[in-house]
């Protein structure tokens, strides 16, 4: 049910209309008043007494509505300290991204939203694939934490994981992190090489490499601040 009452509306007038009609697309509300029409007063009423099919009808609306988003302005790898500025040039082709150089993405073509979502994506997969192990590298010699392999994935609900045969899996959108949080992910995931729990011993482990970890735990569980709409759609 929507929060607020009433909710926002469009009034046309109609020569045809014999009495009020209310309308409900997705643009909204639209009340359709015969000509002549001018209480405010009775409208507010009139409306209250649909009110159920009103809102109804605009949740009905608004889950077919293809959701729309604003498209970046500007990208930010907080983990590699790297930000990409993005452009949008319209065609009729399909859609592709152009990487420039100086840190610059042009995605080209026709412009759907829910396919410019997925061009992103799969773009921040193609920077995950490429940085990610590089990162992990780094703290598995840094710390003499070595694993087996490692897989970058794109999932919704982890952000990452280590099996017992020490194949480490990571989560693409960790390049959205700031270094600090993707780091103490890595080196959870790292741990785990040694110790396959979460016992005392294995935060042990982790501070000894993370004196913060406890912090930074605590931070990523609000992650989505960090995370852009077109990620989350
Ligand atoms: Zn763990």
């Amino acid at each position: 049910m929507s929060k607020t009452w009433p909710p926002v509306y469009t009034i046309r007038r109609s020569q045809r209309a014999r009495r009020v009609l209310l309308k409900v697309s997705s643009n909204g509300l639209e009340v359709v008043l015969p000509q002549g029409y001018k209480q405010q007063y009775t409208l507010a009423n009139l409306l209250t007494t649909h009110r159920k099919w009103i809102e109804e009808q605009l949740l009905k609306v608004s889950q077919l509505a293809p959701q729309c988003i604003e498209l970046p302005k500007e990208i930010k790898l907080l983990a590699l300290a790297k930000q990409y500025t993005v452009a949008y040039l319209e065609t009729e082709n399909r859609q592709k991204i152009v990487e420039s150089i100086e840190h610059k993405i042009t995605i080209m073509g026709k412009n759907t939203q829910p396919e410019t979502c997925n061009l992103l994506k799969k773009w921040l997969f193609t920077k995950a694939k490429h940085y990610l192990p590089e990162l992990l590298e780094i703290y598995s010699k840094t710390y003499n934490l070595p694993y087996n392999r490692v897989t970058i994935k794109r999932q919704k609900t982890r952000w990452g994981s280590c099996t017992a045969q020490k194949s480490i899996n990571l989560n693409y959108q960790l390049l959205l992190l700031p270094l600090e949080l993707a780091r103490y992910v890595i080196i959870h995931e790292l741990c785990h090489t040694k110790e396959l729990n979460h016992s005392i011993n294995f935060w042990r482990l982790v501070a000894s490499m993370d004196p913060n970890w406890q912090q930074h735990r605590q931070q990523l569980r609000d992650f989505k601040k960090f995370m852009p709409a077109w990620i989350l759609e």
